[in-house]
């Protein structure tokens, strides 16, 4: 009995000392994100041709414009037949409007992610698999801009706790409304609020729906669903109260952004693609300060409602 405590001990003996000398590896020093992003600078990737306009830390909102890019850098034409390589026209404008309505508004900057490269050559909102890029170059760039938004998010979940990733967009279909997408199917949407309130999980504001008071088909068409609080700017909207399913119109659903950063798959930070019409609300300078200022209101109204933070001053 005695030898087998002894032995015993001998070998917990052992393990100990392994998992301390374990313990006595150095460890590689990790930069906090706010070093590496120091608020209200710009962060630029190779040649500047994506960049990280870098918020207050205490922002909650991430913002992105991936496909107003013009700039070719010698990369070549992304010309395999899947590939979609329209421009989303003055959506970086856009993007750029709403981030200095939300300063004005809040004292708060947000995070805003730019692409400069034309989406014919580079394409962020698919995964690098099927981005069907056709050099290298294309590859990193497309490398770098995710981690912006990777370490935008980090940062939000870090100094914040929770926020809000809208990824911008510009759509030229038929009817002019801003597309709030989830990444719910439109099969879903279109369905009713019982067949909606089971689906939560399939959607890019599953942290939002998991500590929510309000049902699901709420959270998309109900009094202070995003969709909703445009439309009562005056930003037709859909899904919202006004106008709740997409039905058999063009309605976009979310991209791979929407739902790699938002919290389908787990964490804090919840995402929504807002796919913005141009006449009336992007095409000029006029327009697109207004409903700057108008998206930026929703933005505040829909924090305090579903985030319970107060931004505006
Ligand atoms: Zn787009």
């Amino acid at each position: 009995m005695k030898r087998i405590n002894l032995y015993f001990f001998l070998i917990v003996l052992v393990i100990c000392s392994c998992k301390k000398s374990d313990q006595t590896e150095p460890k590689e020093e990790k930069k906090p994100l706010s070093d590496i992003y120091k608020p209200n600078t710009t962060v630029y990737g190779t040649d500047n041709y994506v960049k990280f306009i870098v918020g207050d830390l205490k922002s909650p909102i991430i913002l992105a414009s991936p496909h107003d890019g013009t700039l070719t850098a010698n990369i070549p034409l992304r010309d395999h037949p899947d590939a979609v390589t329209v421009r989303d026209l003055y959506v970086t404008d856009l993007t750029l409007a709403i981030s200095d309505a939300l300063y004005a508004k809040t004292g708060l900057r947000p995070h805003v992610i730019i692409n400069e490269i034309a989406r014919s050559r580079m394409e962020p909102n698919r995964a690098l698999e099927e981005a069907y890029h056709k050099n290298e170059l294309a590859n990193s760039l497309w490398k770098e801009y995710h981690t912006f938004l990777k370490d935008a998010r980090q940062m939000v979940t870090d100094y914040v706790g929770k926020g809000l990733f809208l990824d911008m967009h510009g759509h030229g279909h038929t009817i002019p409304r801003v597309e709030v997408g989830y990444i719910v199917s439109k099969t879903n949407l279109n369905s009713s609020d019982a067949i909606l309130n089971s689906v939560p999980a399939t959607s890019s504001i599953l942290h939002i729906a998991n500590n929510s008071s309000f049902t699901f088909s709420q959270l998309i068409r109900g009094d202070y669903a995003f969709g909703t609080l445009l439309a009562n700017e005056g930003v037709p909207a859909v899904p919202s109260k006004q106008d709740p399913k997409p039905n058999n119109d063009d309605y976009f659903n979310g991209g791979y952004c929407t739902l790699t950063y938002g919290s389908r798959n787990g964490g804090t930070v919840s995402a929504i693609q807002l796919e913005t019409n141009g006449s009336g609300l992007r095409n000029n300078a006029t327009e697109r300060k207004a409903s700057g200022a108008k998206i930026a209101d929703a933005i505040i109204k829909y924090m305090k409602n579903h985030y319970g933070l107060f931004l505006d001053k």
